[in-house]
């Protein structure tokens, strides 16, 4: 197992697989994302070295990774390489077509990404039309038994304040993960000094209504968690703004352009495309060491006007 300079066990890697999407988030979206992906073949050297290095678990993300045609067999070839877990976050958009074969592939949790359960708002944010497919696509993702389903809410000042109680209240009589997540800055973007609302603003705003009862957080997961009274499923907040976590960060990112970013927030990367290309496995295991050893241990105040940003989030997976 791999051990940064501060002592964390590095054992998770994040790995977008394109950088495609096909919705336009509004605090997403800042580049045209066109490039080169890795191919099925590229994705299983890779992945085999990172499990051979002791990483447990891996979130396969985007951009969109639905969009790519073979993300079955992506999955597949994923799931061979054993890992502990095998998770992915989507936007949803076709997951009502492909959830059982993602789950038949090995997949063994998801995270939909939703921020509005009002259709014209939700049109307003992704620009894309999409909401009753995403939600058919969250019904079909219980129905084929992936337990718990995660929801992504980001949370935006002036824009989706009245969705959290009602996605709050999708916990009660469902075992759903329902967690709101910080906006954060990305380049080229300004959405963030506008909209940036805060989770205590936002648990504000569910206690207006509920009690909110702290519920334990498992190592190395991101959100805080609590519970209301009788509710199935739970609440939880990703506080990557107000309250960073990087003492417990057990990640890297990984590219579809081939880069390793030991942190979400710096623009320092490692590439690995040689190693790839030429099916390099200890120069591909040097490198991600190097990753590991590049770790920063936190990285920097965020705030309105921030000079800490995201570079590029399609491109680095969220
Ligand atoms: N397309 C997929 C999706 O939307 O779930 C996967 C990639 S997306 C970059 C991963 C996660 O990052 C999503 O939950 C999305 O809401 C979140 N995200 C994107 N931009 C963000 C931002 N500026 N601040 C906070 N979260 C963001
Ligand atoms: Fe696409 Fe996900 Fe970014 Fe939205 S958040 S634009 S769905 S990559």
């Amino acid at each position: 197992m791999l051990k940064d300079n501060f002592g964390r066990e590095i054992t998770y890697l994040r790995f977008s697989i394109t950088q495609r999407c096909n919705f336009r988030c509004v605090y997403c979206h800042s580049y045209n994302n066109m490039s080169s992906e890795p191919s099925l073949d590229d994705i299983s050297f890779i992945v085999n070295v990172f499990s051979s290095l002791g990483f447990k678990k891996i979130r396969i993300t985007g951009g969109e990774p639905l969009v790519r045609n073979d993300i079955v067999d992506i999955v597949r070839v994923v799931k061979q390489a054993k890992f502990d877990e095998v998770v992915m976050t989507t936007n949803g958009y076709r997951l009502h077509q492909v959830a059982r074969d993602l789950k038949a592939a090995g997949l063994d949790r998801i995270n939909i990404s939703i921020d509005s359960l009002n259709r014209s708002t939700f049109l307003s944010i992704t620009s894309l039309d999409k909401f009753d497919d995403v939600y058919k696509g969250l019904l079909e993702a219980i129905s084929v038994g992936f337990n718990p389903v995660k929801i992504n809410t980001v949370l935006l000042r002036g824009i989706n304040e009245s969705d959290i109680l009602p996605l709050v209240e999708m916990t009660k009589d469902n075992n759903l993960i329902v967690r709101f997540i910080e906006l954060m800055p990305v380049k080229g973007n300004s959405f963030f000094d506008e909209h940036f609302l805060s989770y205590r603003d936002a648990i504000k705003i569910i206690e207006s209504k509920y009690k909110l009862e702290k519920h334990p957080t498992p190592w190395h997961e991101v959100a805080s968690y609590y519970k209301i009274n009788g509710f199935k499923g739970l609440i939880g907040f990703i506080t990557s703004v107000s309250q960073h976590f990087c003492g417990s960060c057990n990640r890297l990112r990984l590219t579809s352009t081939f880069k390793i970013f030991p942190c979400l927030f710096s623009s320092e990367y490692v590439s690995i495309k040689d190693a790839v290309l030429y099916r390099d496995e200890k120069l591909l295991k040097d490198l991600i060491m190097e990753s590991v050893n590049i770790k920063p241990p936190a990285h920097g105040e965020i705030k309105i006007g921030t000079k800490e940003f995201i570079e590029n989030m399609q491109e680095l997976g969220g």
